[in-house]
């Protein structure tokens, strides 16, 4: 015997997201194997093998095409839909789902008709590839500005959402329909990218039981198995969908720390048929992501910290790795704040502050 379930999960990317699948994988016994979208020679795989995929979309290349040839491709045909976001928005319309009012910009659409369906800023996004804000574009009418040359039809326009926060659900179904939720998590976005993440928190669980039932429409809907990831605007009080990812997800990377079973455990343990149960969630959990920075031991000083680098280079605005402190008492949250904050670049003044007045009431 092997020592394993039998069970290899292979995954179609080899970015952090694989490598945290294969983390969670480890003591489970499941042999998951994330593998190079663009390496040389394709994997042979075996018919009880499972596939995954740490991204939403992939050219064609002999790995991506060994993989995509296999019968146990969890949720295979969704990511198509996902990967477009027009495709993604019709699909929430028809489920009557809400999200941001949009269009698809078509091919003869001028600034000025968008700007009179839509209103005067509206945010153009691309259809495909776009991640961490990029492929997105402001048509802001008192500004005149004008839509890309080669966006019509291959990007959608979207009303800008003058939301009062965001937050996100992380959901898990099993093989056999049975649905699980994460608390939900409040996240900032800088710049387009999320920065850090808060969960769970007294003050969204009103919220919680229209999310899930947001969320477990969606999945039923399309027979899902593994995490999906649902990011919201809240908006006085309602929760408008901004988009859906069919995996897991950077705003539930606190659930390592937060969780006896982490998003990614779930992941595993439902595409590869184990059985699940409600994870359970102990203390106040908050993530810091590591944005375009260079590793610094000193982070592991930081009682309770708990690092993950992603071992890849470092360039601007690239995630490079994440913090996570599940943590409970004001004083103790304060006080691993206050020794991170000096330890990060400056532009994480913002980030520390908008923890600390999310975490810590005003006396603090
Ligand atoms: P991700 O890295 O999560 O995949 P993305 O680049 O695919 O992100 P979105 O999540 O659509 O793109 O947008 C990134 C951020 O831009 C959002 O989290 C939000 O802060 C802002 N944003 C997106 N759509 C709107 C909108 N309609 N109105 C206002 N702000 C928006
Ligand atoms: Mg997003």
């Amino acid at each position: 015997m092997s020592g394993y379930f039998n069970k290899t999960l292979w995954v179609l990317g080899a970015g952090q997201l694989g490598n945290m699948l294969q983390h969670a994988g480890y003591p489970l016994g499941v042999d998951v194997k994330p593998i190079d979208i663009d390496a040389e020679s394709a994997p042979v795989l075996d018919k009880d093998d499972v596939v995954t995929a740490e991204r939403e979309e992939w050219p064609k290349t002999p790995v991506t095409n060994a993989l995509s040839a296999h019968n146990n491709f969890a949720n295979q045909d969704f990511f198509a839909t996902i990967a477009d976001r027009f495709l993604q928005k019709s699909l929430l319309d028809k489920l009557g789902l809400a999200t941001a009012p949009w269009q698809l910009v078509k091919a003869d659409d001028s600034e000025a008709q968008i700007h009179q369906n839509l209103g005067e800023r509206v945010l153009l996004k691309r259809r495909k590839g776009g991640y961490d804000g990029r492929g997105q574009h402001w048509l802001k009418q008192a500004e005149n500005s004008e839509i890309p040359a080669d966006w019509h039809e291959n990007a959608i326009a979207e009303q800008a959402i003058n939301f009062d926060e965001e937050v996100s659900l992380i959901g898990v179904r099993d093989q056999q329909g049975q649905c699980y939720f994460y608390p939900l998590t409040l996240n900032l976005h800088q710049n387009g990218i999320l920065t850090a993440s808060i969960s769970p928190l007294d003050r969204l669980k009103p919220l919680q039981a229209t999310a899930e039932a947001m969320l477990t429409k969606l999945m039923d809907a399309v027979e899902y198995v593994g995490v999906m990831a649902m990011e919201c605007f809240h908006v006085e009080g309602k929760l408008l969908i901004n988009e859906i990812a069919p995996r897991v997800h950077n705003s539930g990377h606190w659930t390592q720390a937060g969780s006896n079973i982490s998003q990614f455990e779930s992941h595993v343990r439902c595409v590869t048929g184990l059985p699940m149960i409600q994870p359970s969630v102990r203390n106040t959990n908050f993530m810091i992501n590591l944005i375009g920075c260079e590793l610094d031991k000193d982070w592991l000083a930081v009682e309770g910290s708990e690092l993950f680098w992603y071992q890849k280079s470092v360039r601007p605005g690239r995630k490079v790795g994440h913090i996570n402190f599940s943590k409970t008492g004001e004083k103790n949250i304060q006080s691993a704040l206050e020794q991170i904050e000096p330890l990060l670049p400056e532009q994480y003044q913002e980030t520390i502050a908008w923890l600390k007045a999310e975490l810590l009431s005003p006396s603090a």
